[in-house]
């Protein structure tokens, strides 16, 4: 969605978090509003700095109703400790609310539903940076195929807000040795957005 579009939707926006997440909590715009036991909406300080943005919901976020709650929760917990700063300081949601059938990745249609409320989110929230999380938010968000490694280090724009793109929680968890990069990046992070 381009900065137009989102000026565009912004001149509707008169709400706060609560009450949109209150506004859309039924959707069924696509086939996800069928089988999900929980629209995961985001979770955190409503004021936050910073916006995380996953993917989409695992199964246990689908079952809490809230965002990395699962075992790349407990990474992301872990990597915000490398800079002081917990959950309750910083706003987690994903690029899709709903849980996609055995956690495959988001269908084009799905994220052209779901996106438009990641958006207006960012637009309540007004944090000075979004940190794209993994491969596939980034190049949802982003509309490109270039590998992760390639967006690491640049600052992109998104719906106007600088956004920063690192690895997925869960990638650590498969790959050990990528925790360094992850450290770098939250110091980056930190250093020009949090201190
Ligand atoms: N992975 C994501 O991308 N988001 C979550 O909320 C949980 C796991």
């Amino acid at each position: 969605m381009s900065f137009g579009q989102f000026q565009d939707i912004n001149n509707t926006f008169n709400e706060d978090l609560q009450s949109f997440n209150k506004s859309i909590c039924d959707c069924q715009k696509c086939s996800l509003g069928k089988i999900r036991k929980n629209f995961v909406f985001g979770c955190g300080d409503p004021k936050a700095k910073v916006v995380f943005v996953g993917e989409a919901p695992g199964k246990q976020e689908d079952i809490e109703g809230l965002p990395f709650v699962g075992r790349s929760g407990k990474i992301l917990d872990e990597n915000l400790s490398l800079i002081n700063m917990t959950r309750n300081d910083i706003y987690i949601c994903n690029v899709l609310k709903c849980k996609p059938p055995q956690n495959r990745d988001p269908l084009s249609s799905e994220v052209d539903n779901c996106e438009p409320y990641l958006i207006k989110q960012l637009y309540i929230i007004k944090p000075k940076l979004i940190v794209a999380l993994g491969k596939i938010a980034a190049s949802t968000i982003l509309k490109t195929k270039e590998p992760l490694k390639d967006l690491r280090n640049k600052v992109f724009k998104y719906a106007g807000i600088d956004l920063l793109v690192t690895y997925h929680p869960a990638a650590l968890l498969r790959n050990p040795k990528l925790k360094k990069n992850v450290g770098d990046d939250f110091n980056l992070i930190y250093r020009n957005y949090l201190s």
